[in-house]
């Protein structure tokens, strides 16, 4: 790798000026115009040689934050010790960060700001330090909007076109100085459908057990983008792969290379109500993704005489907690993931005013879904939630005589819980 950029001229990279925000390219001109190099960089200039739609604009340049403030006299200086400016056009917020240098020693920037210890990443570095230091090659490209050319100083861009992920330097130090790599290579290559080169892909096995040193709650960051950019399916099925999943949900499945069906839904739902522009919530997947622990720990609860509400109350918070030393979850989650498990039991009663009270709480919807993926695992169920969907569907007073008669057609006969075999 050299100090100098190949400079890659617009007729070779084809990202046409207006497919880039205007907010972005006016923090780049007018920091350019005060004497300062600037570009645009990261995510995305990599999703638009792509074809991908970017959700945000980095610019990195050599100003301090304080210059860009000078520059920019409504910037935000954010992060710890002044490292970031954010620059707002009307609801657009542009990252501008001062280019940085690769420091010394083992640690990456990331975790020493998690682990409250001291940041290296203040140190300033030169426009090619700043390309050097990130992660992967196709991560690592600068767009300067005024010669609408990339400057590349890794390769990425020869990367880009082959659909190659390769991270920049050696591999087994770049995922020691930080291991939430191994799993932003996986989330790259599936999302953006890449190669990984195998000096990247082979040691991301062996080193998945570097993961344990990451906070819970980093991971959880991490975890939301791995599983809710519409995609949560082949990620899982990557994840299991390269010996990561294990590491984020430890002890699940039997074999997470054929996890419940319950779990395959729900992931597939996800994505494709991603693909349809529907409101998705990561609670649905962690429910899903605890639910057999959940389920038996529940029996045994159960079986010791606690009523089954309860039970799947106390076994859900078991399970959560048990999940927490790994992968953090938000407390807005993990609540909803309990309202969805708590609810299953009260599908179970069918008559008068109650039945129809579940379908005013507030997480019934969510738990009706539930309820359907736990009838693809549990055929004796299909005959209940075919009743629930029908109840929705019908008008009030059909609704009233459907509580009345308490089943469809079961009539009057409980439906037979299957139980697992006792060996
Ligand atoms: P997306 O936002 O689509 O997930 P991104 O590439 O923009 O992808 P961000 O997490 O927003 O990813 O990071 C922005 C840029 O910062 C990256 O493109 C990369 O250059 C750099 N970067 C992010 N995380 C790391 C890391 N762990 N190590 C080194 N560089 C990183
Ligand atoms: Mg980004």
């Amino acid at each position: 790798m050299s100090e100098k950029a190949s400079i890659i001229p617009e007729q070779r990279h084809g990202i046409r000026a207006d497919r880039i925000s205007s907010s972005a390219r006016k923090v780049v001109e007018r920091l350019q115009e005060a004497g300062f190099l600037a570009y645009i960089v990261g995510g995305s200039i990599r999703d638009l040689a792509l074809g991908h739609d970017p959700k945000d604009f980095d610019v990195a340049t050599d100003a301090t934050p304080e210059q860009v403030r000078d520059v920019f006299r409504s910037a935000r200086l954010i992060g710890r010790r002044f490292r970031l400016a954010h620059v707002r056009f009307g609801r657009e917020i542009i990252e501008v960060a001062t280019f940085r240098g690769l420091g010394e020693g083992e640690d990456d920037e990331h975790r020493e700001v998690e682990q409250g210890r001291l940041v290296r990443d203040n140190v300033f570095g030169s426009e090619a330090e700043d390309a050097r230091r990130r992660d992967f090659t196709i991560n690592a490209l600068m767009y300067d909007p005024e010669t609408a050319t990339i400057r590349d100083y890794v390769g990425g861009y020869e990367d880009l076109i082959a659909r190659r992920l390769r991270l920049i330097g050696d591999p087994v130090t770049r995922y020691r100085e930080d291991p939430v790599r191994l799993l932003r290579a996986v989330r790259f290559k599936v999302k953006l459908d890449l190669e990984l080169d195998p000096a990247t892909g082979d040691p991301i096995p062996e080193m998945a057990t570097l993961l344990q040193d990451i906070p819970p709650a980093r991971l959880f960051e991490e975890i939301l983008k791995l599983f809710m950019g519409g995609k949560a399916w082949p990620t899982f099925q990557a994840l299991v792969q390269f010996g990561l999943w294990e590491q984020l949900f430890p002890n699940l499945f039997d074999d997470p290379a054929r996890p419940p069906v319950l779990v395959e839904q729900a992931m597939k739902n996800t994505d494709q109500r991603v693909a349809e522009g529907q409101p998705v919530t990561p609670a649905f997947l962690f429910a899903a993704f605890l639910w057999s622990r959940v389920e038996d720990r529940s029996k045994e609860l159960i079986d010791e005489g606690m009523a089954p509400v309860e039970a799947l109350a106390a076994a859900g918070e078991e399970a959560i907690v048990t999940q927490a030393e790994r992968v953090a979850i938000h407390r807005r989650f993990s609540s909803m993931a309990k309202d969805i498990w708590c609810l299953q039991p009260r599908f179970e009663k069918r008559r008068g005013k109650r039945a129809l009270r579940v379908m005013s709480e507030r997480r019934f919807r969510a738990a009706y879904d539930f309820l359907l993926l736990r009838a693809l695992e549990d055929p004796d169920l299909q005959e209940l939630a075919d009743w629930w969907t029908t109840i929705q569907e019908v008008g009030e007073e059909e609704r009233w005589q459907m509580v009345q008669a308490g089943q469809g057609k079961g009539k009057g006969r409980r439906r037979p819980r299957r139980r697992k075999a006792v060996p």
